[in-house]
Parts: structure tokens; C-alpha cells; sequence
């Protein structure tokens, strides 16, 4: 049985940290065109100051670097955002408490309460051209379709799964967040969320060890 150390979930929630520096720009102008053009700098606040909170964190167990990063997100992101990534990591950190290691369908347990617990407070479904239309594929693919599946796998084809979500919001109409006050106009632009989304479960992939 293939287990995720603690370790390695510090080591995404970092590397969180760079990836949204690097993708910054990209995020922020995929919200210029149908929001307010900050999605990219409040990812990039939010997980610079997840990697600061975890130098102090004492409880290193997977709960606890959980809720750390959950509270930094509500705390430190201005924006939609920051509480509905911050909830995600709230109701995952409830699933995960005192554990210093996952198998995957613990971790699968962990991100889809995460999930719905976006969908509680966002009340977003697939369709509405939000992170959600990201995650719910991106979820449902992870799940282990066996007994010999493996992290890498699984993150290969959440990934897969987050970016084809992602692309697929471009010609939908937003119903959910400022986006939706433009309307038929959301039309043609990919969601920031969606794409945040994906970002965030790259990180993942991209830190599983061989
Ligand atoms: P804000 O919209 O407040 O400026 P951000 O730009 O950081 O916040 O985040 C915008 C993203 O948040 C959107 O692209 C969308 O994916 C997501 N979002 C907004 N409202 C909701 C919602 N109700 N449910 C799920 N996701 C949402
Ligand atoms: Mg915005």
C-alpha cells in the first residue's frame, strides 16, 4: 500500500507557493478579463504566506498543516477566492487530523469534503464557470480505480481532468461570482478559478515521489 507522508503534503503546499508566483500574471489576466484582475496576486499572497506560517508550525501532522494553510487563506486572500480555497482546506484538514500519512483514498476522502465544502459555501455547481467546473472532474478522475493505482497515476489524471475542466469554462456564461455580473459577455475567457484549480493539483503531481 503506497502512502503520502506529511512531508511530501508540506512539500505541495510550498511548492503552492512558487507556482503561483510563476503563473501570477497569467492568473491575473484571465480576472482582468472577466473580474477584477487579482486572482493572480491574491494566489500568490495567499500561498507566500502559507510558506511563512508553515517555518512556525510546531503540529506537522497533515490535519495541522491543513488548517494552518485554511486559516493563512480566510486570513491573508482578499477576494472569493481565499475563503472557498480556504474552506477546502478546512474540511479537508477534519478528514486528516493527527495523521502523519495518507493512503490515496484517504486523501480522495480529504479533497472531496474539501470540495463540497466549496460547493457549501460558494453554492456553485458544474457549469457556472468557477474552480468548481476544475475540481469536480478533477476529483471524480483521482479516485483509485484499483487496488495496484498509484499517486502518480491518480494525480496524472486529476490533472488531466483539471485542465480539460478548466478549458471547457471558456464558452460557458458565469453564474457564480463577479464574473456573472458580466453575463453573456464571460463568454470566450477561460475561468481564473478553474485555472488556479488545476495549478494547485499540478503542484501536487509534480511533488509525488517516483
Ligand atoms: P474575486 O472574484 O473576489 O476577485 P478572485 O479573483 O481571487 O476573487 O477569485 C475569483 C474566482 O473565484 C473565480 O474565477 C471563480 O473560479 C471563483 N469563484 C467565485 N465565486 C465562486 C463561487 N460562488 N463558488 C465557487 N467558486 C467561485
Ligand atoms: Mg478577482
Amino acid at each position: 500500500m503506497e502512502f503520502l507522508s506529511a512531508t511530501t503534503i508540506e512539500e505541495w503546499l510550498r511548492k503552492c507557493g512558487h507556482v503561483f508566483s510563476e503563473n501570477k500574471e497569467e492568473l491575473t489576466q484571465l480576472d482582468a478579463a472577466i473580474g477584477d484582475a487579482d486572482h493572480g496576486t491574491n494566489m500568490a499572497r495567499g500561498f507566500a504566506a502559507v510558506a511563512t506560517k508553515l517555518d512556525t508550525l510546531q503540529d506537522k501532522t497533515i490535519g495541522s498543516l491543513f488548517q494552518a494553510t485554511a486559516m493563512t487563506l480566510i486570513s491573508k486572500v482578499g477576494g472569493a477566492s481565499g475563503p472557498l480555497y480556504g474552506t477546502f482546506f478546512l474540511q479537508a484538514s477534519r478528514r486528516t487530523s493527527g495523521k502523519l500519512a495518507l493512503t490515496l483514498s484517504e486523501l480522495c476522502v480529504g479533497f472531496d469534503a474539501g470540495l463540497g465544502g466549496i460547493i457549501g459555501l460558494g453554492k456553485a455547481a458544474v457549469g457556472d464557470k468557477t474552480m468548481i467546473d476544475a475540481l469536480t472532474p478533477a476529483l471524480a478522475a483521482m479516485h483509485p480505480n484499483g487496488p495496484e493505482d498509484t499517486f502518480h497515476a491518480a494525480l496524472d489524471r486529476a490533472v488531466a481532468s483539471a485542465r480539460f475542466g478548466a478549458e471547457n469554462t471558456i464558452p460557458l456564461v458565469a453564474r457564480k461570482g463577479r464574473a456573472s455580473y458580466l453575463g453573456e459577455r464571460s463568454v470566450g475567457h477561460k475561468d481564473p478559478g478553474a485555472a488556479s484549480s488545476a495549478l494547485l493539483l499540478e503542484a501536487l503531481a509534480s511533488v509525488i515521489p517516483a
